[in-house]
């Protein structure tokens, strides 16, 4: 690895550089990282070839490689866990069928479709819920591919809003980027247009990219959505990623999986959420991790999320605060989680439980 992983590479910004030279083989993973645990060990050799590898050299560089329990590495070291069948068990293997009949498109919501471009993600995330769809191949849909979305959302003007999700939409290049979202604009009753993409976080470099960033700027307002997941994520070449996106007059917010071993406590999640809006993030949702193949080592009881969100109420600022949800199977939309406040009601007297745990009687 010694030079893969040197900071000074002159091409280490260069975010073609660090898609080139992303690590995808359990050999390349091993010369990193050291101690590997049993369940890694069988993981690197079972695992990797059910659920692909990959890895940016740069969220590499972020992982410890002499403690299994880092965060960073824990999102990109296949386990047996992954398919262990004692682990991975009742699992309904449709109950996440997201998509209709158009393939890459799935309109569940009235007014918002969601849309993917790509199988190809610049880091398969071991918690992905897509495990299953992305990576194997990496291909970019077509042009042939993209018309019938295209057609659907245009005859559908009840939609005002697309969402462009993973594979990651900006690992495309940027001519086949800039020119799949132009024509989503052209489409006159489509009011926003939101990206879903990791690259923030794993691949900051791609917002080193002045052509990326004029783009931005002339197609603002777009919705950037990331996904951090573990303060150790937030660095100075991400704060530099978010301020270029942010000069392009666009918000970014943040989607967060809560993930067993990883972020599933409230002292990790408040210095995650205050990082993310000290760099000017607004965490969006916290969604607890589905029971999806693959990924069920990751899952926590729901009562750990709801303990962490009473923890944040009161103690952290408002704006560093996410809705806690669960997407429900068979495509039955997302739930709010929430801890009750509302704890009794006698006629006109109401009782509140307030952050500290008091019980506050309030009359009307
Ligand atoms: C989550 C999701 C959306 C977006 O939901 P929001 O609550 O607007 O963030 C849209 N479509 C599908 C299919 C989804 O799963």
């Amino acid at each position: 690895m010694g030079n893969l992983l040197k900071k000074d590479s002159k091409y280490w910004n260069d975010w073609r550089w660090q898609l080139k030279n992303r690590i995808k083989t359990p050999q390349g993973l091993k010369k990193y990282f050291k101690n590997l645990t049993e369940d890694e060990e069988k993981g690197l050799k079972l695992t990797a070839e059910e659920f692909p590898i990959a890895v940016t050299p740069y969220y590499l560089s972020l992982a410890d490689p002499y403690n299994p329990e880092c965060p960073i590495r824990k999102q990109v070291v296949p386990r047996y866990s992954e398919i262990d069948p004692k682990i991975q068990i009742s699992c309904d293997p449709n109950a996440l069928e997201e998509e209709g009949e158009i393939p890459h498109l799935t309109h569940r919501y009235p007014d918002r479709v969601l849309i993917t471009l790509t199988t190809m993600c610049p880091v398969y995330c071991r918690h992905c819920m897509r495990k299953r769809k992305v990576g194997k191949p990496e291909r970019a849909i077509t042009e042939e591919e993209f018309k019938p979305i295209w057609d659907y959302i245009k005859k559908q003007n009840q939609i005002r809003e697309v969402l462009i999700s993973g594979g990651d939409p900006l690992v495309l290049s940027n001519e086949k980027l800039f020119h799949y979202i132009r024509q989503l604009k052209k489409i006159d009753h489509i009011e926003v247009i939101r990206i879903g993409t990791r690259t923030p976080v794993i691949l900051p470099q791609r917002f080193y990219d002045d052509e990326l960033l004029r783009f931005l700027e002339e197609i603002s307002p777009v919705w950037i959505v990331t996904h951090f997941n573990h303060p150790k994520e937030i660095t100075e070449e991400v704060s530099l990623a978010v301020k270029n996106i942010r000069k392009t007059a666009n918000p970014v917010l943040n989607q967060t999986v809560l993930l067993k071993g990883i972020n599933d406590n409230p002292q990790t999640m408040e210095e995650l959420f205050r990082g993310l809006i000290r760099i000017g993030v607004k965490p969006y949702y916290l969604f607890h991790c589905d029971p999806i193949y693959g990924v069920v080592h990751f899952r926590t009881p729901i009562e750990v999320g709801l303990k962490i969100m009473s923890h944040l109420r009161g103690r952290v600022s408002g704006l560093a605060q996410p809705i806690y949800a669960l997407d429900l199977p068979h495509g039955k939309g997302k739930v709010v989680l929430s801890p009750q406040y509302l704890v009794k009601k006698e006629g006109r007297k109401h009782y509140f439980r307030n952050y500290e745990g008091e019980i506050v009687e309030y009359e009307f």
